[in-house]
């Protein structure tokens, strides 16, 4: 990042722009919290943000040509392979009713003001390097790790209620604490959020997801009221017993697995956020007293599914996320994983293998203290193990459907696909090589003369709690 600065400022030394592109939001803050710079780079121009960019494009820093959006006052640039945003200073002024800001060229101070909170305000010089405090705020709230409102908080959030979902992010993100009165603004704001769109939701959602503390901001949502206008579904697992092995609700229990979900990894965290959504509506408490499940895995994924994509996920990450949750009971039935388990589990996941350990891994530590657990290393094992013999592509029928009719002068139906079905099954029990053309024909031959009835077995999915 500094070399992508140091850049910036060759370019516009001696000209017109000199002095006047400042470093703003994260890059600012970040680098004064002494964390890791994120992967951007944000300016605010005195002037015109489109002009200062064609001048940088004819300095030769730019790596290509700019995208522009002159009518937002806004324009993207690459530098070294690094994204730097630019805008034109201006301030904002929101309509009652609408979400389409009127935006003037202004000030660096008003355009401090209509920024979201004001350590996201200090600006660092790129020629000089000088920090600047237009709130006279920044600063202090910095080192005081407060998350303030540059103006009243109702107004800020008023204005795009957005912020509040990057109040609850940035709180946990940073580790710093609301202002007094934040909180209450965003309650009394929460159900504004109506307002943003799908996608603008995904993208803070899913940043804070990926946060070292996506367990509290889920708390800080519900508190909030935030996770009611945007995933109402999961507050349906608050306060749903379970009894036997979990000695929290469903919902603490949900958030005490995504607190212990190591890897920042977003299918994995929305997989455990989603893992046992479908429990409220299938609860059963049995004769016996045991509270059961049933079913719920697969009920889990269909609201996972409605909920991914009411906000716009993309359709593979939906897919994954409703195939993990649907799966997520796939270990808990027998107490080691067999060599044909293995072989399924590869077949049914394949690349979503190690997420699925993850978040299996994740749901276990969530359980009662002392409740006796899965061997989750030797299963790591056992899946390396009989993934380096088989990729999962090979766990297949070897013989193709046409392969099958010219053996058998069979013609095309639903008969081959049970023999195709018998196949895979001899594959996945270990019974029939990978690939063994010659045992598969062999097999077939056999099946055929014995007339027995084609009646493939169909895995052994458990499904109660
Ligand atoms: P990070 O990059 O870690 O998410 P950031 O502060 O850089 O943090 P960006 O989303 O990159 O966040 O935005 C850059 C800056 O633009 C912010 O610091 C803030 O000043 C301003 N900003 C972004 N989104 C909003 C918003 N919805 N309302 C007001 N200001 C915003
Ligand atoms: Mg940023």
């Amino acid at each position: 990042m500094d070399r992508i600065l140091e850049r910036l400022r060759e370019a516009v030394l001696g000209s017109p722009w000199q002095g006047r592109l400042w470093l703003v939001g994260g890059a600012v803050r970040d680098g004064l919290l002494g964390l890791k710079a994120g992967p951007d780079l944000d300016i605010v121009v005195e002037g015109d943000a489109g002009e200062a960019v064609q001048f940088l494009v004819h300095s030769g820093v730019a790596d290509g040509p700019p995208v522009l959006f002159p009518r937002f006052g806004t324009a993207m640039l690459r530098v070294g392979g690094v994204p730097v945003d630019f805008v034109t200073a201006r301030k904002e002024a929101y309509e009652p009713d609408s979400r389409k800001p009127q935006v003037e060229p202004a000030s660096l101070l008003e355009d401090a003001l209509r920024r979201d909170f004001t350590v996201n305000a200090l600006l660092r010089s790129v020629s000089d390097g000088d920090l600047a405090d237009p709130l006279g705020q920044g600063l202090a709230d910095l080192k005081a790790r407060i998350l303030r409102t540059p103006l009243d908080a109702e107004t800020t959030f008023r204005d795009d209620p957005l912020r509040m979902l990057r109040a609850v992010r940035f709180r946990w993100q940073l580790g710093f604490e609301f202002a007094p009165g934040l909180a209450e603004a965003i309650q009394s704001q929460a159900n504004r959020l109506r307002v943003i769109s799908a996608e603008r939701i995904r993208d803070e959602w899913v940043k804070t997801l990926l946060n070292p503390a996506p367990d509290r901001a889920m708390a800080d949502q519900k508190e909030l009221g935030l996770l009611a206008e945007f995933a109402p579904e999961l507050l349906d697992m608050v306060g749903v017993e379970q009894g036997s092995d979990h000695h929290l609700d469903v919902w603490d229990h949900t958030l005490l697995a995504l607190h212990n979900t190591t890897s920042p990894d977003l299918l994995t965290r929305l997989a455990v956020v989603f893992h046992d959504v479908g429990k409220p509506a299938t609860r059963t408490v049995e004769a016996d007293g045991r509270t059961r499940f049933f079913g719920h895995e697969r009920v889990g994924a269909e609201i996972a599914t409605r909920v991914l994509d009411r906000l716009r996920f993309a359709n593979d990450d939906t897919e994954a996320v409703a195939k993990l949750v649907r799966n997520h009971m796939r270990l808990s039935s027998a107490p080691t994983l067999t060599d044909s388990g293995a072989r399924r589990l590869i077949r049914d996941l394949d690349s979503l293998v190690p997420h699925f350990l993850d978040m299996v891994e994740a749901d276990a530590s969530a359980l009662r203290p002392g409740v006796r657990r899965l061997d989750l290393a030797a299963v790591r094992r056992k899946l390396a193990e009989i993934a380096a013999q088989t990729p999962a592509s090979r766990l297949a029928s070897p013989l193709s459907g046409d392969e099958i009719m010219a053996l058998t002068d069979l013609p095309p139906g639903a008969e081959v696909g049970r023999i195709k079905a018998l196949l895979l099954e001899e594959v996945l029990e270990g019974r029939l090589a990978p690939g063994d053309a010659e045992g598969a024909r062999a097999f077939v031959l056999r099946t055929l003369a014995a007339a027995t009835p084609l009646d493939p077995q169909t895995s052994g999915n458990q499904e109660d709690s």
